[in-house]
């Protein structure tokens, strides 16, 4: 029961992360042109020339909390995951990294009420 409470957030996360941050396009700060996807930033913009290299780097920024997170989704470890989720969406909201952070409240939540429904039943003196 423990076993099953404790994972099936995690089989789930493949199926409710239903956006990609790597297919959301990316906009020039400066003149709103779209340059791509995260992947593609150019060093400069090649309509109004302004200099992308933070922007870059802020998305990439994201995209390492992001993966960070996932890693501790796996190991249960959903309220540190929650916090990275939710720094990565502070440095890039989109869709997916909070559909990511709301996921992983739910899922400690989920883990804390099934800690809490586990720890009644040690105590029951069943036959
Ligand atoms: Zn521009």
């Amino acid at each position: 029961m423990r076993f099953l409470a404790n994972k099936a957030p995690i089989f789930y996360l493949e199926y409710l992360v239903l956006a990609s941050y790597s297919e959301i396009p990316i906009i020039c700060p400066a003149c709103r042109r779209q340059l791509g996807d995260y992947a593609q930033i150019p060093d400069s913009c090649p309509r109004c020339s302004a200099g992308l290299q933070e922007l870059r780097q802020i998305c990439a920024a994201a995209v390492q909390a992001y993966k960070r997170a996932g890693r501790l989704m796996r190991q249960e470890k959903f309220a540190q995951a929650q916090q990275l989720y939710e720094n990565a969406m502070r440095l890039w909201k989109n869709d997916c990294f909070m559909q990511a952070a709301y996921f992983a409240r739910l899922a400690k939540m989920a883990h804390e009420h099934s800690q809490c429904h586990y720890e009644s039943l040690e105590k029951l003196s069943l036959p």
